[in-house]
């Protein structure tokens, strides 16, 4: 790609593993000639005042102007006076929307096959709204918030991914038999932009229900939304269908079209330095990334790589039941490119 043609794209290597599977995300895209030019960021050794956390509003600012990012793992130093570094990405991008492509890897077998999911969480309200306190000794209360703007913006963002994405079905994941006015007011509003888009079929399901589903028969499903608290669950339920956290991307969606994609797994503090890491989470959420941007061609040819390399099963991490190391793997991928 020439100089001219360059999409500035922000890059988290993150913590831990994070710098080994960055490496690979970047070693990868280079061969497969992805016009991405990375900016990259370093979570900071002191406390930004202007973040009031250890990333740098330099660093945000960066997400700002490019609007589009790839994150690893980030581990949050303990103690007092700052906010976690996820917290402080998700509120000050005001990362709304959590998208989480899950698909069976072809041979890599899991107990199930052919799954093919997409799971939307709704990032900023519901129960993780921070609002806890003790009313009197022995007893306390925490806030469940659900707006109108935050549901309809994430119905919205579903309704939207189900169409530009050939998908047939949006589900609703709720428990509105009980929380009548939260999640009933959730429900309404995914309904109000159901009718926008009659093409695609709308349907609710209770989330205990929707659990035995899954578990029973995952392809029910197509494209799942839902509040804070219950995507949270249902996301990690899903990953686990296909093999686990160490495999699925996700991607964050933020005000003003900013995407910053990122691996669902922690920085492995285990295995961190070793050449050990699986890369595949990040590099698929790099994929996701690319998709985002339209660049679709290159994010089929690197998916596919990724894939092959999987299937065939003669490079893989330990996490897999290899013995590959992280740079084995990756060049086993570019091989297939
Ligand atoms: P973890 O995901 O880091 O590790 C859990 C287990 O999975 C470990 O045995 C690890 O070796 C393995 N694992 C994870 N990713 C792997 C990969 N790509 N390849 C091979 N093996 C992999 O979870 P944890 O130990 O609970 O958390 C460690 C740190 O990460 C904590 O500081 C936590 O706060 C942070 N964390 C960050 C994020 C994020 O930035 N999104 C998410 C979760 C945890």
């Amino acid at each position: 790609a020439s100089e001219s043609n360059l999409i500035r794209a922000t890059l988290f290597p993150g913590d831990g593993i994070g710098p080994e599977i960055a490496e690979s995300v970047k070693e990868v895209f280079k061969v497969a000639d992805v016009p991405i030019e990375w900016e990259e960021h370093f979570v900071g050794k002191e406390i930004d005042p202007r973040t009031q956390s250890f990333l740098t509003w330099e660093s945000l600012e960066s997400v700002r102007r490019n609007k589009v990012g790839l994150k690893g793992p980030m581990a949050t130093p303990i103690g007092k006076g700052h906010r976690s570094l996820n917290l402080t990405l998700r509120k000050e991008l005001n990362l709304y929307a959590n998208v989480r492509p899950c698909y069976s890897l072809p041979g890599y077998k899991t107990k199930y096959d052919g799954v093919d999911l997409i799971t939307i969480r709704e990032n900023t309200e519901g129960e993780y709204s921070g609002l806890e306190h003790q009313v009197v000794r022995g007893v306390v209360e925490s806030l469940k918030i659900i707006t109108r703007q935050a549901s309809l913006r994430v119905a919205e963002y579903a309704f939207h991914y189900a169409k530009t994405h050939g998908r047939q079905r949006v589900s609703a994941i709720h428990k509105a038999n009980i929380m009548q006015k939260t999640d009933g007011l959730f429900l309404k509003c995914c309904r109000e932009v159901a009718e926008k888009y009659p093409d695609v079929v709308y349907e609710e399901v209770v989330i205990d229900n929707c659990c035995m589903m899954l578990v029973k028969n995952p392809s029910l499903f197509d494209v799942l939304v839902m509040p804070n608290l219950y995507g949270d669950i249902i996301s990690d339920l899903c990953a686990g269908l296909i093999g686990g956290l160490g495999l699925t991307p996700s991607c964050n969606i933020g005000e003003g079209g900013i995407a910053l994609a990122e691996a669902v797994h922690g920085s492995a503090p285990d295995i961190a330095g070793k050449n050990l890491a699986n890369p595949t989470a990040l590099l698929l959420s790099a994929v996701t990334m690319l998709r985002h941007l339209d660049l679709h061609d290159k994010a089929d040819r690197i998916q596919d790589a990724v894939l092959k390399t999987i299937a065939e099963g003669k490079y893989r991490t330990g996490d897999l039941g290899g013995k590959s190391t992280t740079t084995e793997f990756t060049n086993a991928i570019c091989d297939h490119l």
